[in-house]
């Protein structure tokens, strides 16, 4: 059973279409990379898939057991966010807020939990420090511990590797595969053509032309020849 299934969605804004006819499944350790021109949608779908904004028409249904609130985020990174006065312990244990309810406070084994994953990301020792003294990298991880708190199922990430540099963007890559590797499904969003080839196991891509199915199948379609092509005639330009 799929933990999301997409069914005939229609995004956009205002009662206006950006993208219809879009249709995908994610299941467990599935890697999905999301991707398309600059303004074809990818946010917006993002958006739509966390319940931030309704879908115009379709569906999108939980499966195997996933609650609305229980997918973690990793947002696009904006400079406000990129200067946030909290801590780091804070700002991880936030990502437990969907368990709290009406309760006002953090119980210890949501603060156990937040712990947690700090070690798993490896930034246990940086819990006392301000978020805004931290490099990009240091941010990205505190980020990815964040949305860990929220989900043991599925993650949706936006351009997490964007800013950082290729040491920070590699080891980026590499936590976020060994969390697939471990069972949990990723949808990331991505400019990144040679880490979706590399990483994925299927590919999304959303604009004119759509085609959802896994790498293989892409590297196969001419949707997915076409704007590899594009891609390859952006970077030599
Ligand atoms: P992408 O993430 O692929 O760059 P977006 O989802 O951000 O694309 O945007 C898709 C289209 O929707 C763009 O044309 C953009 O201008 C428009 N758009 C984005 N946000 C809004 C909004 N809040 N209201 C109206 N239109 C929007």
């Amino acid at each position: 059973m799929p933990l999301l299934q997409v069914k005939d969605l229609a995004l956009g804004y205002d009662g206006q279409a950006i993208v219809e006819g879009v249709n995908f499944e994610v299941h467990a350790g599935d890697y999905l990379f999301i991707v398309g021109e600059n303004g074809s949608g990818k946010t917006t779908l993002m958006k739509t898939l966390l319940h931030l904004q309704p879908p115009l028409s379709g569906r999108i249904t939980p499966g195997d057991g996933l609650k609305d609130n229980e997918i973690g985020y990793l947002p696009q990174q904006t400079q406000i966010q990129k200067d946030f006065p909290a801590s780091v312990d804070e700002i991880v244990l936030s990502g437990c807020q969907g368990r709290l309810g009406l309760r006002p406070f953090y119980r210890s084994e949501e603060k156990a939990l937040a712990k947690e994953n700090m070690r798993r990301m490896g930034i246990e020792h940086l819990g006392k420090k301000c978020f805004r003294q931290l490099s990009g990298g240091q941010k990205q991880r505190v980020l990815l511990a964040r949305a860990l708190c929220a989900t043991k199922k599925i993650l949706l990430l936006d351009e997490p590797v964007s800013g950082l540099d290729p040491k920070g963007a590699s080891e980026m890559y590499d936590l976020i595969d060994d969390l697939q590797k471990s069972g949990i499904a990723v949808i990331m969003i991505s400019h990144d053509i040679p880490a979706a080839l590399r990483y994925g196991t299927h590919i999304l891509h959303i604009g004119e032309h759509l085609f959802s199915g896994t790498k293989e199948e892409y590297l196969n379609s001419e949707e997915g020849k076409l704007f590899l092509q594009m891609q390859k005639g952006g970077d030599n330009a």
